[in-house]
């Protein structure tokens, strides 16, 4: 059985992925420092409390354990956060990134699958967006995403590092089977917020402007299922394994949904009200963010299929349902 470090596999992603890596025949291994995720959350093999700049930790772990590839999705990931303090996000997404990338090709670790964002693109030139439009992103957590990407392009040139990079749109949805959700603190993303309205937990849901140029004026995201997020990682870590060395994809669904459109159909599965009040944009957010997936289906066959609205939201509200503290 493969050993997979998975680098932030006690968060949101990363634990669906280890359940799921452990599903198809591969073994986690978990480093996490649990600022942002959840003990409870590791269940699928070894937690190991940690840094990923703790240079004795790292040369423990590929000591220890035959790691076969890396998957690394531990990072500060809030827009407005990045901007307030960037020195935070520079630190933690790449300067960490970079001690990890050097302990792997110490150890001689060479399969690494890193999970890139949209916000590497920045304001769309058009829509949708393929893995070729222009990466120029708007602000500092969008750059520290892109950072990254071009070190393991350089690492690739020069190392022979093989890697993937994942451009994940808006990661969404829980475990089908309820057991993993959405638990973060504080809670900034549309899906979870909206459902803590339904449960009675928050008063309204602030819709963040509609005088977009969209349908109903507020803006459209591309929602892409935590489920159908692990099962593309698991093609590109098999590429990767073998043979394949530079991975690049988008992972969307191609289609769009409003914020008013997420809300109408977070009434309809919970059959609450969930008051709504508009307020400003949100500075920085693009009207409109829709992946092309044409690339990651064609070439690495992936077919997302938890990825419609209806199943995004049902999983998720099962899992508030069920868990309407979260982790705690
Ligand atoms: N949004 C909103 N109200 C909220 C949170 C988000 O209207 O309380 C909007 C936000 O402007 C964006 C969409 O919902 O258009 C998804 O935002 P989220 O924070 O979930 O993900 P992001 O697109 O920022 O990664």
């Amino acid at each position: 059985m493969k050993n997979i470090l998975v680098v932030g596999g006690a968060g949101y992603i990363g634990s669906y992925m280890c359940k799921y890596l452990s599903r198809q025949g591969y073994q986690p291994i978990v480093l996490d420092n649990l600022s942002r995720g959840h003990q409870q959350a590791v269940k699928w093999g070894p937690l190991i409390k940690g840094e990923c700049r703790d240079t004795d930790l790292l040369r423990y772990i590929f000591s220890t354990y035959r790691i076969a590839a890396v998957m690394h999705f531990a990072a500060f990931c809030y827009v407005g956060e990045s901007v307030e303090n960037p020195s935070a996000y520079y630190f933690n997404n790449v300067a960490q990134t970079l001690k990890l990338l050097q302990e792997m090709l110490r150890a001689n670790v060479l399969i690494f699958l890193f999970s890139s964002t949209c916000a590497v693109y920045g304001e769309p030139v058009g829509i949708p967006i393929a893995e070729t439009h222009p990466q120029r992103p708007i602000n500092p957590y969008g750059r520290s995403k892109l950072m990254v990407e071009q070190i393991l392009e350089d690492f690739h040139a020069t190392y022979g590092l093989k890697f993937a990079s994942l451009r994940y749109f808006n990661a969404a949805g829980a475990d089908p089977d309820g057991q993993l959700g959405e638990d973060h603190r504080p809670e900034t993303h549309l899906i979870p917020l909206t459902l803590q309205v339904a449960l009675g937990q928050r008063e309204k849901i602030q819709i963040f402007g509609d005088d977009c140029a969209t349908k109903d004026g507020t803006c459209i995201r591309d929602y892409i299922h935590i489920q159908d997020l692990a099962s593309a990682h698991l093609l590109a870590l098999e590429r990767l394994l073998g043979g394949r060395c530079r991975e690049i994809f988008n992972l969307g669904t191609g289609r769009g949904y409003s914020v008013r459109e997420v809300i109408k159909v977070a009434r309809e599965i919970s059959g609450r009200p969930i008051p709504e009040e508009v307020v400003q944009r949100r500075p920085g957010d693009p009207a409109v963010l829709v992946s092309s997936n044409e690339k990651a289906i064609a070439e690495l066959k992936w077919t997302p299929r938890y990825s419609d609205l209806y199943s995004i939201i049902e999983t998720a509200w099962q899992w508030h349902k069920t868990h309407p503290t979260g982790y705690r």
